[in-house]
């Protein structure tokens, strides 16, 4: 894995389906499902699920579901089932008339169950969530049958539907599998398949106060919408007995579970509950913020669903945790936006220029080219005059060996216009600080050239001051300073980790007049300064907000490792 592949991945997953193929297992059909419980935001780490589901039904010729796995009324809420919808939509995906919700085969499951209690494979149990838990053992000892095993079938069934009537308070009895109390695993000790909560639920209301377990509701569901695969991660390796089991004692159509290792990205944390801690103790501004790893921060970010798409065909799938590092995504959306972003000058730290020797109240338009890569983008006109600003990076009083960019007395390029010399530099009295250059320029280089042949070592991005446009710029660094957060030092939460440099505000930045009609998440390259994506949230007419996706310079180029092993 990790591989910089152009081509679709053939990987073990896709090698089990050609298998399958051949053998006509499933009768030549390829159904997978996407299976999201909606209890918080989609990250990337479902975008790695997300494209693996659907990217193989189209690649197939198959077919993939969107299933919201709404078994906890706890924690679920109509506003996460939207937001995920529209996070799949956005990746490029489509569920066509197939959306799904678990809760949907509530009485079909409530069925099964009773069939499970008449084949003597359940029982209700009146053990407290705590005893179940002291009954079950551990690793090294078996768990102990409880005293309510052995329950006559009518019982059971008398007691589950007074269950499901309301006669019950939370927590006071479940039904469970009856399955074994020694196996090694502990998922097959009698595992509970209902419990009794009286909670409304987002969609069925008031309708139930027993609620089914994700590992009876999962096989089942998949069963019920015959998926062929079900794709899921490595925690759930564990599970396929179980997964198995229930498909097997109620003799229904059986769908494959086949677990591949889940994407942990450098930097950032990868689990919803982790996610929603930093929302509630605002760390970041919320679900959307430019910094998180959910599709819906990416994308206010000003990630491309290419970039992502590309990203999760390159990690591939694997059987083994690893930490991919975060530069990988970085490149893929500056390879797919060196393609298409046009090039636009933007100054982030705004350094006053004025060009003594270019006439007061002159101004004119010189061409400046959209995009080198692709000439179809053409050209377009850019304002110049004698007040300009330029990077403060771009000037040194007294610059060391290898700084080749503005210094006094020192000549550059300034882009599509003309080369510029540094004849005094100007100081606030008080503070020393340099709060203006004053410059001669060349008219006889217009263009960039001279003709007398004399170079120059260093090229500048600039803008014409009174032609300007005033904006605010936001640069972004990794949400966390540990490449893993998640590994704690003693005494430290992940929260301690969290950067405190990956928000920078900065106004005012000046960027080419052209930008104030730029559309809410445009993308544009600033040269020099990186990929600029216009805020889709504070943004108003008129005045963007630019939100850096990354700058230029590309990290992962000169990383060896790419995928270091996870611990
Ligand atoms: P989290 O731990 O972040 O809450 P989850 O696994 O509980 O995630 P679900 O909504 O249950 O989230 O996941 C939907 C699907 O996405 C599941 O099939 C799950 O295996 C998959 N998935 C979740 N996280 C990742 C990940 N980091 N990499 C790949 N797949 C993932
Ligand atoms: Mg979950």
């Amino acid at each position: 894995m990790g591989e910089e592949k152009r081509e679709k991945p053939r990987d073990f997953i896709r090698a089990i389906i050609d298998q399958d193929l051949k053998t006509n297992k499933y009768g030549g059909r390829v159904h997978t499902r996407f299976p999201p419980e909606p209890n918080g935001y989609l990250h990337i780490g479902h975008a790695k699920s997300i494209c693996l589901n659907f990217g193989i039904a189209q690649e197939y010729g198959g077919l993939c579901n969107l299933r919201f796995d709404d078994t906890n009324p706890t924690k679920e809420d109509i506003e996460y089932v939207e937001a995920i919808k529209e996070d799949v939509r956005w990746l490029g995906y489509d569920w066509e008339d197939r959306l799904y919700y678990a809760s949907d085969y509530f009485e079909r499951l409530y069925d099964y169950a009773v069939e499970l209690i008449k084949k003597g494979k359940a029982y209700v149990c009146d053990l407290s969530p705590e005893e179940i838990r002291e009954y079950r053992g551990t690793l090294t000892e078996p768990g102990k049958e409880s005293p309510y095993r052995n329950r006559s079938v009518e019982e059971n069934l008398d007691l589950f539907k007074r269950m499901r009537a309301g006669e019950f308070p939370e927590g006071s009895r479940t039904l469970r599998a009856k399955i074994d109390m020694a196996s090694p695993n502990l998922n097959m000790r009698d595992p509970v398949i209902y419990r009794i909560m009286h909670k409304e639920h987002h969609r069925t209301g008031n309708k139930w106060c027993i609620y089914p377990m994700y590992d009876f509701t999962h096989c089942l569901s998949d069963s019920i919408e015959g998926i062929t695969h079900s794709l899921c991660t490595l925690e759930f390796e564990d599970h396929r007995p179980l997964y198995d089991w229930f498909l097997d004692q109620l003799e229904v159509y059986h769908p494959q579970q086949i677990e591949f290792a889940r994407l942990n990205l450098s930097h950032t944390v990868m689990s919803k509950r982790m996610l929603a801690r930093l929302v509630q103790e605002g760390h970041v501004t919320g679900w959307d913020d430019p910094r998180m790893p959910t599709i819906a921060g990416i994308r206010r970010r000003g990630y491309t669903p290419e970039a992502i798409r590309d990203f999760c065909d390159r990690i591939g799938v694997a059987k083994r945790d690893s930490l991919v590092d975060i530069a990988l995504l970085e490149h893929c959306i500056r390879e797919d936006l060196n393609k298409r972003a046009p090039r636009v000058m933007g100054v982030i730290r705004p350094l006053k220029v004025v060009i003594e020797n270019y006439p007061e109240g002159q101004e004119e338009e010189l061409d400046a080219i959209n995009n080198p890569e692709d000439p179809s983008m053409g050209t377009r006109k850019i304002p110049f005059s004698r007040t300009l600003y330029i990077e403060q990076d771009d000037f040194m009083e007294d610059p060391p060996k290898k700084f080749y960019r503005l210094a006094p007395g020192r000549e550059v390029r300034l882009r599509y216009a003309y080369f510029l010399k540094c004849v005094d530099v100007v100081k606030d009295p008080d503070t020393g600080k340099i709060v203006e250059l004053r410059c001669t320029y060349d008219p006889a280089t217009r263009g960039g050239n001279a003709p007398d042949g004399r170079k120059v070592k260093a090229t500048l991005h600039w803008v014409s001051a009174p032609h300007a446009l005033e904006v605010e710029v936001r640069l972004y660094e990794h949400l966390f300073t540990k490449p893993d957060p998640t590994d704690v030092e003693e005494g430290k939460t992940f929260r301690d980790y969290i950067n405190p440099r990956s928000l920078q505000v900065l106004k005012p930045c000046f960027v080419e007049p052209s930008l104030a009609r730029a559309e809410p998440g445009a993308r544009y390259q600033f040269e020099r300064v990186g990929y600029f994506c216009v805020d889709t949230v504070d943004s108003r007419p008129g005045a963007p907000v630019f939100n850096r996706i990354v700058p230029l310079r590309d990290t992962w180029a000169k990383i060896k490792k790419k995928v270091s092993q996870k611990k």
